[in-house]
C-alpha cells in the first residue's frame, strides 16, 4: 500500500467531513452567532468552527483565568475562550466598531456570560493600556488589523505571565503569506504585519512559537 498521500481535492473535503463529525465543533449557541451577525450587516469573518474550538482547548489546555482578545466582532471567539478559562474567568476584549460591540455584548448576555466579558470599544493599540493594571494575563488572542499584529505582539511579551500563551489569527494570510507579489497595497501591507508577527514570536527569544496550518493558520506562542 501507498502510504504516501495528497491531503487535497476530495481526500481533504472527506478528512474535513470527518473530523466536523467527530468533534462536533460547533453547538447551536454558536451557530446562531454566525446567523444572527448576518442579519445584522457584520462581516462574516469569524474564526472557522474547528479554529474556535481550538482556541477553547488551548485556553483550558494552558489552565488560564485572564484573557484578552484583539478583535470582537460579533463575540463568536469571545465564547468560544470563556468556555475555555478555568473559574472566576475573565476576558477583555477590544473593539472600534461600536455596531459590532454592541452585537458582541447581545452575544454574551444570550451566552450567560456578560459577566464575565468587558467589552472595551476603541482603537485596542490604545485602549489596551487600560487594563495593564489588571495583569499579567494568562492568554492574548490577536484578531483584527493585520498592520497592528507586531505592535499587539510586543504588548503581548510585556503583559502575558511566563508560561501564556499568544495566539494569532490567519497567520498564513489567506494563503499570501510567502507570496512576493501583491494585488492591492492592502494586501501586501497585511502580509507584513502578519510576518513580522510569525517572525517575532519565532526569532526573538521571547517566545516558544508553532504555527498551526489549520487553513487559516493559528500562530500559537508560550512566552519565555
Ligand atoms: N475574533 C472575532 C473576529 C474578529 S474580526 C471572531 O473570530 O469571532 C476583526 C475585528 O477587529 C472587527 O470587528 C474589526 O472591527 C475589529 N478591528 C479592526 N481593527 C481594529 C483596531 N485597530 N482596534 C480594535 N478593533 C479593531
Ligand atoms: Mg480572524
Amino acid at each position: 500500500m501507498d502510504k504516501s498521500f495528497s491531503t487535497s481535492g476530495p481526500k481533504l473535503e472527506k478528512i474535513q467531513n470527518y473530523v466536523t463529525h467527530v468533534f462536533a465543533p460547533e453547538d447551536p449557541l454558536l451557530a446562531e452567532i454566525r446567523e444572527r451577525s448576518a442579519r445584522e450587516g457584520l462581516p462574516q469573518i469569524h474564526v472557522g468552527p474547528m479554529d474556535g474550538l481550538h482556541l477553547e482547548v488551548l485556553v483550558r489546555a494552558s489552565g488560564a483565568r485572564k484573557a484578552v482578545e484583539i478583535g470582537t466582532l460579533a463575540g463568536y471567539s469571545g465564547v468560544r475562550i470563556v468556555r475555555g478559562l478555568g473559574p472566576g474567568g475573565k476576558l477583555w476584549t477590544f473593539e472600534f466598531e461600536p455596531v459590532h460591540a454592541a452585537v458582541a455584548a447581545e452575544t454574551f448576555k444570550r451566552a450567560g456570560i456578560h459577566e464575565k466579558v468587558e467589552i472595551r470599544v476603541g482603537t485596542a493599540i490604545d485602549e489596551v493600556r487600560s487594563i495593564e493594571n489588571q495583569g499579567l494575563f494568562d492568554v492574548v488572542f490577536v484578531d483584527a488589523d493585520k498592520v497592528n499584529y507586531p505592535a499587539y505582539a510586543e504588548w503581548a511579551a510585556q503583559h502575558l505571565r511566563v508560561g501564556g500563551l499568544l495566539i494569532g489569527d490567519n497567520s498564513l494570510a489567506w494563503g499570501m503569506i510567502a507570496d512576493e507579489t501583491f494585488e492591492s497595497e492592502e494586501d501586501r501591507d497585511a502580509v507584513r504585519g502578519l510576518r513580522a508577527f510569525n517572525d517575532f514570536v519565532a526569532r526573538s527569544g521571547r517566545f516558544k512559537a508553532t504555527l498551526m496550518p489549520t487553513g487559516e493558520g493559528l500562530t500559537v506562542a508560550v512566552k519565555l
